[in-house]
């Protein structure tokens, strides 16, 4: 009998384990999670970011979701806004408890997958896309926000995986998708502009909506979201500056402006400002900040009531 044997004769009912793994994630703290298929990912993700080129004898991609940030943040200034980057550390905490929760309790392989970027391949090209997993495993839908996922009750959520060995019965993507709001339509009917493109403000978002009021075409120009936030792929190019200045001067002046002076600041603490988005889409997005279960204090008061 091999390993593998061991481990299925060890098994239980796919459904109970796979009952059994959610309801850990949603315990952690995930406001969604759900079970992918794996042959759709297999299909669509590009070779080399396939789940099967992180984990050979993959059977199952388990996606979970958590919120953001709390619902006083979408009130602060952008600049502070920066600095409030994102929760999706919350996931990966959940999806590595989980990987050990499979191992543990199944006897089977599992791994966290690392949200990470590609080191082969640059800072824009995830090992895996995490999207892509959740959005197969229905627990959002890409929206005109440049594909951000929401969810018609949590809104908007930041995403982690775990692959394992174990042998899921699938969830299927959502079979509606929240974006874009009926309020979204009517601004875009009057100017021709949903509110996230209108608000981007570096006006990276365009698309259309059709007659029935559902997604024609979305466009996103990647390279002028991520000058704003993606600020790490700022700091090569202050270096190249300040080597390129002609005098002492040039060089302080590239080194020491204030502004550029806030990427050390960021890199010394370890900020989330470095890389998270600057959230401009999300703060005009009803889905984002007023989907019936996005607010915190509304999930609050709506588990207390339950
Ligand atoms: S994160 Fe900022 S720059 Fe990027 S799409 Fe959203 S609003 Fe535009
Ligand atoms: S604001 Fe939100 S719901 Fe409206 S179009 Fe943009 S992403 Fe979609």
């Amino acid at each position: 009998m091999g390993d593998d044997d061991v481990a299925n004769a060890t098994e239980f009912d796919a459904r109970e384990a796979k009952k059994a793994i959610l309801d850990y994630c949603l315990g952690k703290g995930a406001l969604a999670a759900g079970v992918a298929d794996l042959d759709a990912l297999e299909r669509i993700a590009p070779p080399g970011h396939r789940p099967s080129d992180i984990m050979p004898k993959v059977k199952s991609v388990i996606s979970l979701g958590v919120g953001g940030q709390t619902q006083g943040a979408w009130a602060v200034p952008a600049k502070a806004m920066g600095y409030f980057g994102s929760t999706e550390t919350r996931a990966y905490t959940i999806s590595y408890g989980a990987a050990f929760f499979i191992e543990s309790k199944y006897q089977t392989p599992a791994i966290y997958c690392p949200p990470d970027m590609d080191n082969e391949k640059g800072p824009r090209v995830p090992l895996q896309s995490l999207k892509l997993h959740a959005e197969v495993a229905g627990i959002g839908a890409r929206s005109l926000a440049g594909d951000i996922l929401l969810h018609p009750e949590f809104g908007y959520m930041y995403f982690a995986s775990i692959f394992t060995e174990l042998d899921l019965p699938p969830d299927r993507p959502m079979a509606q998708n929240p974006c874009p709001a009926p309020s979204c339509v009517s601004m875009y009917r009057q100017i021709g502009r949903t509110p996230c493109q209108k608000f981007c403000p570096v006006q990276c978002l365009s698309g259309k909506i059709d007659e029935a009021g559902k997604q024609a075409e979305m466009h996103y120009d990647m390279a002028a979201c991520a000058e704003i936030s993606q600020q790490y792929e700022a700091v090569p190019a202050l270096l190249a500056e300040a080597m390129a200045a002609e005098d002492a001067q040039g060089r302080e002046e590239a080194l020491f402006d204030p502004d550029n002076k806030m990427l050390w600041y960021k890199m010394s603490v370890g900020s989330g400002g470095l890389l998270a988005q600057c959230f401009e889409c999300m703060r005009v997005c009803p889905i984002a900040t007023k989907a019936p279960l996005a607010d915190p204090i509304r999930r609050s008061k709506a588990k207390a009531e339950a």
